[in-house]
């Protein structure tokens, strides 16, 4: 997931609190995460998902091409990417929780990437190799921790996507916020910034971290023209923003209730 979920714990411990921290799926009422099962078998072992990601990242690349081709000023240029379901697959961990009848842990999400053995996703690496033929600077923007930062980048050597740690920027916790806007200004500073590629919203722009009632809907169709040419989004239906805000970010609810939310909400 889930850098940004590891430190959903913290949250609800009271450790960290912020209004851009996102939340994610964590469960505290001790039910298995069984409304899982059709997300995480889709994610993993549809054909659909696959051509979805096929299909993101061969417009990424167009959408890379032309912009560094309008691009008239001096500074290197980048891309950006989130790493968790954008360039590297987690669904086994979801799986593994839900054969366990196990519910999201931090502890559990540290003891999955330490093992490093997510696989890339379909087009990222493909996508990454050509943007470097473009000669585009790849850098990622994750939630996942300063401490995961070692067996990141063995994870995404090993997927067939190295990086150097200085394009790698992690959530440092001492910063208190798991939004990525700084980080993103960073990179900013000292590069044009071409493209942005993700499963969450929040990997583009922090105007959808924190959502209201209104779910952002109107926030994403106010911003149309950007998709597909500034940011380019991945499906993720096991997690994300989308699902907390429908929870009114009460992420601690017991599963029925939040079962509940979900439907009443639903247009029928
Ligand atoms: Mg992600």
């Amino acid at each position: 997931m889930k850098g940004l979920s590891v430190i959903m714990g913290l949250v609800a411990a009271g450790i960290v609190a912020t209004s851009c921290t996102p939340k994610t799926n964590s469960q505290t009422d001790g039910e298995p995460m069984t409304h899982l099962l059709l997300a995480t078998g889709w994610f993993q072992q549809s054909a659909e998902m696959r051509a979805c990601y096929y299909q993101s990242y061969t417009l990424a690349k167009m959408a890379l091409k032309e912009n560094l081709q309008n691009y008239k000023g001096t500074k290197p240029t980048a891309v950006v990417l989130d790493i968790d379901e954008t360039v590297l697959d987690n669904s086994p961990f979801e799986a593994k929780l839900m054969g366990d009848r196990q519910n999201y842990s931090d502890s559990a999400w540290m003891a999955w990437s330490a093992r490093e053995e997510a696989l890339a996703l379909p087009g990222a690496a493909e996508f990454i190799a050509y943007a470097r033929e473009l000669g585009v600077e790849v850098f990622f923007i994750s939630n996942r921790i300063l401490e995961e930062r070692d067996r990141t980048l063995r994870n995404l050597a090993s997927a067939g996507m190295a990086v150097d740690s200085a394009h790698l920027l992690l959530y440092d916790l001492s910063k208190k916020t798991s939004c990525k806007d700084e980080r993103r200004s960073l990179v900013s500073e000292s590069h044009e910034i071409l493209l942005f590629i993700g499963d969450n919203l929040g990997d583009y722009t922090s105007l959808f971290d924190r959502r209201d009632s209104r779910l952002a809907l109107h926030l994403a169709d106010s911003l149309r023209d950007d998709f597909g040419r500034k940011f380019i989004i991945l499906p993720n239906p096991m997690y994300g923003e989308w699902e907390n805000a429908i929870y009114d970010h009460n992420y601690k609810l017991p599963m029925a209730e939040k079962n509940r939310m979900m439907l009443d909400l639903l247009r029928k």
